[in-house]
């Protein structure tokens, strides 16, 4: 990821610090509910471990009472035989009440005096095979004599002698010398006769001889009568004491300290039948049990995922909470830590969007202020430049704007300059009042352009003095058309009304001080041309012609000139006329014929459209007709004719006038309507003319409200035409713009 990633997501790094704060807090939640949980399956071991090994050591003392309790039998009877013993175990109800027990049984002292005697009356109680065994010499004997439940393993015992094995005897004699109740060690017990062999152990009381109150060893040595004594199978026992149920605890039962499989008296998972399971240790506790004299060891473990104890297990499932909460925590708290992250980043994107767009706008809006005064600096620049000063008129409160050029134009101050209108157009002068009025309504009221001249009193050097102005402006108008506000322009153009004044002055003394005695000059030359001055010589002949060619040219070009001046000034005036349109064609070929014959070329009138009327000045009509005609009889070639063609386009009268000449060359074709342009300048010495034919001809038709036009092709000719709206005459004469479509 490059930097240019990061810069796109600047919000990502407050998003994944706290989503890195959050899952902190999430993993560190989640140890401590699992070490929470870890102490309270821990607890929960110990207290099942210490449940197991009170329970054994309180069956054991259960068992205690028993035999203290047919111990007691012999002290309160005179007699204890078979059925009296039985009938106390009996009423115990082992099976039901103390499972576990093989049995409670009595074995009698004997001394080697006595054992024939002895053998001899249980034998005759009904049991002929009955001796004391093993047989063989010893200084004491020892026999059980009863044992019930008398039946299946326990038969195997009758008549045992318990002394003769050592472990045994250790704990016989103990219990004996000290008056206390003993447990022997592992022994093999000789019921073990079928199935499969269990560790056992032995539970001793010693039962002393009526009235003896023996004080000492000694004394409990000489008073002995015999043990009541209890054999236990430990699986059997343990099974009785603990039960089937799982508690998921496995234990091992060592007698003495050494943990040898010798000294193994129990192992859950060997009773159980079941294998050790692969998982490793949990918990390990060993505790030591002080049972009767000897000392159990007993190693209690827990494998991971050892089946629970039934109830807690239930209760487990309740509260879900307990087994489960270092998940729950842990999932709930990285749901929460992306939530917040995507949140976050969410959030953040959205605050970097806006960011963006804020500054998308204020960049747009730089810009555009920017543009705004990059252009009021041109704009500025060019009023500058024109000289123009700028003015600004809020019509509905009738107040003005002025740029600092108007206050110099009108050499005033701020304060001095008129605010309304009407102080602005009392500084007008009184002969220009109107016509500034009008103008101004006209515009305001009609739309029309505002461009007026007039003077105003302008505050000079030497006092007030008269100048002349042009404003130019425009309306802003309301929805409804209502004129608001008016801004525009206002120009000095004494200087230039003055030029305009001195040629217009200029162009009225050509007109008469030239054109004048210039008639009279081609008319004196016309008439020494035409014989007055009767014979003259051949030369001098020559010379006056030339002179009066030159004279008519002359002429031709000041009358151009004077209409062009006309025309530029506005001052051209129009007589309109109804005219019938082939008459006045006809008219201008006749009047033209005899100077085309000077080219050798004829005119044609092509088409005959009688009756069609139009609008004119006849002379102007004439004059246009009469550039067309002598253009094309100059450029015709010799003996081709001209063709004049009178035709009506839609509500429009055509005139067209084709030549076969050399056409208009391409690139001359943009100038030709200007002023002083032909396309070859020598053309004004072959050809005679001054290159304002056209110019003057296009001003006069659009002055008719007609539209003029060419076509030509290089090499094959040109056709000049003009097209002018047809009007119908009525039954009182009186011409009306036709409804042809
Ligand atoms: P001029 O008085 O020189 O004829 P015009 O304005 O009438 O002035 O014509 C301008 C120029 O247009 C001419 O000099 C010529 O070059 C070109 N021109 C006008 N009519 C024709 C035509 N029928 N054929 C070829 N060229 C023409």
């Amino acid at each position: 990821m490059n930097s240019k990633f990061w810069h796109a997501n600047v919000g990502l790094f407050p998003a994944i610090m706290v989503f890195l704060v959050s899952m902190g807090v999430t993993l560190f939640s989640w140890q401590q509910v699992k070490k929470r949980e870890i102490l309270y399956q821990e607890a929960r071991f110990q207290l099942t471990a210490k449940d197991i090994v009170d329970n054994i050591e309180k069956r054991l003392t259960q068992h205690e009472q028993i035999l203290l309790g047919s111990a007691g039998l012999f002290d309160a009877s005179p007699t204890v035989d078979r059925n009296a013993w039985k009938a106390y175990v009996d009423r115990l109800q082992l099976a039901k009440n103390y499972p576990g027990i093989l049995g409670v049984g009595f074995s009698l002292l004997l001394k080697p005096d006595e054992l024939a005697r002895h053998e001899q009356a249980i034998r005759a109680e009904g049991f002929p095979q009955y001796h004391v065994k093993p047989v063989g010499k010893r200084d004491l004997y020892t026999s059980i004599i009863f044992l019930e439940p008398f039946e299946g393993r326990n038969l195997a015992a009758f008549g045992f002698d318990m002394a003769s094995e050592r472990t045994r005897a250790l704990a016989m004699w103990q219990a004996a010398e000290n008056g206390i109740t003993t447990i022997s060690g592992k022994v093999t017990l000789v019921q073990e006769n079928k199935g499969k062999v269990q560790a056992g152990f032995l539970m001793y009381v010693p039962v002393y001889r009526k009235q003896s109150k023996p004080q000492n060893v000694a004394e409990r040595r000489a008073a002995l009568y015999g043990f009541a004594y209890s054999p236990y199978r430990v699986d059997d026992l343990m099974e009785g004491i603990l039960g089937r149920g799982a508690t998921g605890v496995e234990f091992q039962i060592f007698d003495g300290t050494e943990l040898s499989p010798e000294n193994r008296l129990y192992d859950t998972t060997i009773a159980a039948g079941t294998t050790v399971g692969q998982q490793h240790l949990r918990f390990r506790t060993v505790r030591q049990l002080h049972v009767f004299g000897r000392q159990w060891t007993v190693v209690l473990s827990e494998r991971y995922g050892a089946p629970q104890d039934a109830d807690i297990e239930a209760v487990n499932n309740l509260l879900l909470t307990e087994k489960q909460l270092p998940q729950v925590v842990l999932a709930l708290g990285t749901s929460i830590s992306f939530l917040i992250l995507f949140l976050m980043y969410f959030i953040s994107r959205q605050r970097d969007a806006a960011v963006r767009l804020a500054e998308e706008m204020t960049s747009e809006i730089r810009e555009s202020h920017e543009t705004l005064r990059r252009s009021e600096e041109r704009f500025d620049f060019a009023v500058r430049g024109t000289n123009d000063g700028i003015w600004d008129w809020n019509i509905v409160e009738n107040s003005f704007y002025y740029s600092p050029r108007v206050f110099e134009l009108l050499g005033l101050s701020e304060n001095d300059l008129p605010q309304g209108l009407d102080s602005l157009q009392a500084l007008a002068h009184p002969d220009d009042k109107a016509i500034l009025q009008q103008q101004l309504s006209n515009h305001l009221q009609n739309h029309a352009t505002f461009d007026a001249r007039f003077r105003l009193q302008v505050q000079g050097k030497d006092g007030t003095e008269w100048r002349w102005f042009n404003a130019r402006g425009m309306a802003i108008r309301s929805e409804q058309g209502v004129a608001v506000r008016m801004a525009g322009a206002l120009t000095d153009i004494t200087e230039r009304y003055k030029a305009e004044q001195m040629k217009s002055e200029f162009v009225s003394i050509v007109s008469h001080e030239l054109r004048t005695p210039l008639t009279s000059i081609s008319g004196s030359l016309r008439l020494a041309c035409g014989g007055v001055l009767g014979d003259l010589p051949p030369k001098a002949k020559n010379l006056l012609e030339t002179a009066y060619k030159n004279s008519l040219r002359l002429g031709a070009l000041i009358d151009d000139l004077l209409d062009m001046e006309k025309l530029s000034a506005g001052k051209m005036q129009m007589h309109f006329e109804v005219t019938e349109v082939l008459s006045a064609v006809e008219l201008a070929v006749e009047t033209n014929r005899s100077y085309a014959e000077q080219w050798g070329v004829g005119f044609d009138i092509q088409a005959q459209l009688e009756h069609a009327f139009v609008r004119t000045d006849p002379a102007r009509f004439q004059q246009i007709l009469a550039n067309f005609l002598s253009n094309a009889a100059k450029y015709s070639p010799k003996s081709c004719n001209v063709d004049v063609t009178v035709a009506r386009i839609g509500s429009m009268i055509r005139i067209s006038v084709r030549d076969y000449g050399p056409g208009i060359p391409m690139e001359f074709r943009e100038r030709l309507f200007q002023k002083f342009s032909q396309a070859d300048s020598s053309d004004t010495r072959e050809k005679g003319g001054t290159g304002l034919g056209l110019a003057i001809t296009k001003d006069l038709v659009e002055g008719m409200g007609g539209k003029l036009g060419f076509e030509s092709e290089v090499g094959k000719g040109s056709c000049f035409y003009v097209e002018l709206p047809e009007i119908t005459v009525t039954a009182q004469n009186q011409p009306t713009l036709t409804e042809q479509s």
